[in-house]
Order: structure tokens, then sequence, then C-alpha cells
């Protein structure tokens, strides 16, 4: 089967309101960078609104796309892998649905690749419409991240990319169901060039990520590209240790000497802070456990309800994982 020049991958939580105008302006940007070479892949992630029949209609207006519905909301990580795994191109953009990542970079996108580099991400240097505390967590997370773990994850990036066939194809051949999919593009390795752009403010509606969801996301990447989380364990008990014989000490000279130890006051507070020590531990250990738990069931990362479009012609035996559960054939 001869491949797309270019797949385009859009999740889509609640867009109602964006998915024309992105469709417009994405469709363009295609034109110009493959020709007619092109497809759009729209994910809806168990979307509440109008975005299904939105992307549903648009599909069988242009054939450039395929609307693929996701049978709940599976988070943007795992649509995403959705979107790949259908994915034909030798290309693969990825780009969220507000509008937030300008289309028309594309074209410049694609020339940077020609260069000879597997991967070209958007690099957002400053950012417009967010709030300060968005900005700040943000980068105390990529601090985070960059001190804990073993691979560099390039700051203030999103997950507007462009990627090679082979990129796509190592992050296909990924099995983890805890994914971060930037932390993971980075592992991959090859070249990977940055391109600088403005980041606009959301085109309609409001952020789909709650405070929850972000903590989640930045424990699933802390937790996926790190395991020094754990040793703190062993530093908080070194510590600990430390801190007891240096009482220990106290108490003996104090005994030795004669002074009447009071003891309830100082037993409170070395129990208090042991005690808290060892939950922080315990909860840290539990998360890791957790998540080799949930990994080790192996589970299809996510259903597929319906695909319109050509999507389907690829069977996912092609592909080198579970297979998702592709329960309604094309239109
Ligand atoms: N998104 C998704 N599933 C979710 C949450 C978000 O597919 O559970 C999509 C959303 O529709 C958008 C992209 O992920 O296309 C980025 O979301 P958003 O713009 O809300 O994030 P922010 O730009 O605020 O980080
Ligand atoms: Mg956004």
């Amino acid at each position: 089967m001869p491949r797309l020049r270019l797949s385009v991958i859009v999740p889509c939580h609640n867009e109602q309101e964006s998915l024309a105008e992105l469709h417009r302006r994405l469709g363009a940007a295609c034109a110009i960078a493959a020709g007619d070479g092109y497809e759009i892949v729209f994910v809806n992630d168990g979307s509440r609104d109008l975005t299904w029949p939105v992307m549903a209609d648009l599909a069988r207006r242009d054939h450039h796309v395929v609307a693929v519905n996701l049978a709940r909301n599976f988070g943007k990580e795992l649509a995403l892998s959705a979107g790949l795994e259908l994915a034909k191109g030798e290309r693969v953009l990825v780009i969220d649905a507000d509008l937030q990542d300008p289309p028309e970079l594309l074209p410049a996108m694609m020339k940077k690749m020609d260069g000879g580099c597997d991967v070209v991400y958007g690099l957002r240097p400053r950012r417009q419409g967010e709030p300060w505390w968005k900005r700040k967590t943000s980068a105390l997370f990529y601090h985070a991240l960059a001190g804990l773990s073993d691979v560099e994850i390039p700051h203030d990036t999103g997950d507007f990319r462009l990627l090679s066939r082979r990129v796509v194809d190592a992050l296909l051949a990924m099995p983890e169901a805890h994914r971060y999919l930037r932390g993971l593009v980075s592992w991959v390795g090859f070249r990977q060039e940055p391109i600088e752009y403005e980041r606009p403010p959301r085109h309609a509606g409001r952020t789909k990520f709650t405070p929850g969801k972000l903590v989640a996301l930045a424990f699933d990447a802390l937790s996926a590209f790190s395991i020094r989380p754990l040793r703190l364990a062993s530093y908080l008990g070194f510590a600990a240790g430390l801190g007891a014989l240096l009482l220990l000490v106290y108490v003996m000279w104090s005994w030795l000497s004669g002074v009447a130890i009071e003891g309830w006051t100082s037993l409170m507070l070395v129990m208090l802070l042991l005690n808290s020590a060892t939950l922080i531990v315990i909860g840290i250990m539990g998360e890791y456990l957790g998540r080799t738990y949930l990994e080790s069931k192996r589970r299809p990362l996510f259903i597929v309800e319906r695909v319109i479009g050509d999507g389907v012609s690829r069977s996912a035996a092609e592909t080198n994982r579970p297979p998702p559960q592709i329960a309604a054939a094309a239109e």
C-alpha cells in the first residue's frame, strides 16, 4: 500500500467550536506541504458536546478527513496513541484542536525535516492567555523532570510535533499504558530540532486540563522516566538514622548528668516525624507499584467505537501490540 506523505493527528475533547476553523486552516497548510497526499485524523476523546457529529460530517464531506470515535474519554495521551496507530503517513504531525498550535507552521516544519532530522518540535518561549500559576507550575514541573530523569525533555514544548515514520513506529512499539508522549519522543533519540513560535490563546472554549489531570500527567511523566523518587526512602532513612544518633547522644548525656527527661514532647515529635516520612515513602512506592500492576494487565490502551473515512483499511494486526478493539467498521 503506498503510504501517504503526511498524516495529521488531532486529539479532541469538547472542541465543537474550533473544528471547522481548524479544518479550514489545517487543510490549507497540508495542501501546501503535501499536495493531495495527506490525511487529517480527528480523534474524538469522549466529548460530551457536538464534537463527534461535527467531525463525522467533516469526514463525509472531505476525503482527507478520518474521524475516529473513542468509546469514552481516555485522555489526551491515549487519544494521541489511537491516532498514531491509525495514521498512514510517511510523516505525522501532532497538533492540538484549539488552534494554539498554528497549522501555518507546517510547511516550515516539513522543510526542516527535509534537512534530515526525525523530529521537529514546536518551542514556545512565550505563552499568551495562560494564567501565571500555570506558567509557574509548568516551569517547576519541567525543572523537576529534568532533574529527576535520565532523558532530556526540552522545556516549553507541547505535543506540537512533526514525526518521521521511524519515530512513529518506535512509539507504536512501546507497550506502556501510562504514556507521556513528549517524553517518549525524546527518549527515542535521532536528530530532533526545535521550531519557535508564539503560542496564541485558545480559539474557543476552555482548557480541558483540570489541575487534577495535570498532576496525574506530571506523576505519569516523572514515574515513566525516573525511579529516583523511590530512592527518597533511603535518603530519608539515612537522615532519620543520623537524627536518632544525635538524639541518643543527648539522651545519654542528660541521663548521666542526672537531668530528668520529660520525654513526652520529644517522643511525640520523633514519632510524628518518622511516621510522616514512612507514609511518604510508602505512598511513593505505592504509586510505582500501582503502575506496575496496571501495566501488567496488558489491556488494550483504548477502545475505538467507530471510524469514518478510510482509517480502518489498516488492520489492527499490522501493529505489534495488543490490538485496539475496533468495534465498528468504516462507514
Ligand atoms: N484533549 C483530549 N482529551 C482530554 C483532554 C484534552 O483529547 O481528556 C485535547 C484537547 O481537545 C486539545 C488538546 O488535548 O486538542 C490540548 O488540550 P487543552 O488545549 O485543553 O490543553 P492546554 O492547551 O490548556 O494545555
Ligand atoms: Mg490548548
